[in-house]
């Protein structure tokens, strides 16, 4: 079975459909028993999926929806920067530390690699990860230091 996204070409109505095959497809719309479930037109067609090439009205929800997300991102790197030590290179040590109680319990926040990441998780450490653009820039005064 294949599922295809189709199109009414009379009221651009979206609809999708399942058929045992290709064939079976062109076979059914070449016999126009093919009709679209709005207004009964047999001129329906294959849709294509790639987002790239839609309408003008979805680009600007995606455009809508990244701005949402970069400002998410923005308020994200900004409430972390503020309120969690930067540890960076230390975060596993810190985070470990912590957890066992070997140090004081504070949020913070750095980098490890995604092993030592997993070895946290594997510990029962609550850390999580931040994607790419919700991560802070890295601090300036810890730029100097290295
Ligand atoms: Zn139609």
């Amino acid at each position: 079975m294949v599922k295809y996204a189709l199109a009414c070409d009379t009221c651009e109505t979206h609809f999708e459909g399942w058929f045992s095959s290709s064939d079976a497809f062109d076979a059914q719309k070449e016999a126009g028993e093919l009709t679209c479930p709005q207004c009964g037109a047999s001129s329906v067609s294959k849709r294509i999926m790639a987002p790239a090439v839609s309408g003008t009205k979805k680009q600007e929800i995606s455009k809508e929806n990244r701005a949402r997300v970069a400002q998410m991102a923005k308020a994200v790197r900004e409430h972390v920067s503020s309120t969690h030590e930067y540890v960076g290179e230390n975060f596993a040590d810190t985070a470990r530390a912590m957890y066992y109680g070997e140090t004081e319990s504070r949020p913070v926040w750095g980098q490890t690699s995604l092993e030592e990441a997993k070895t946290l998780v594997d510990e029962g450490v609550p850390a999580l990860p931040l994607p790419g653009p919700f991560a802070p820039e890295k601090p300036v005064d810890q730029k100097k230091l290295n």
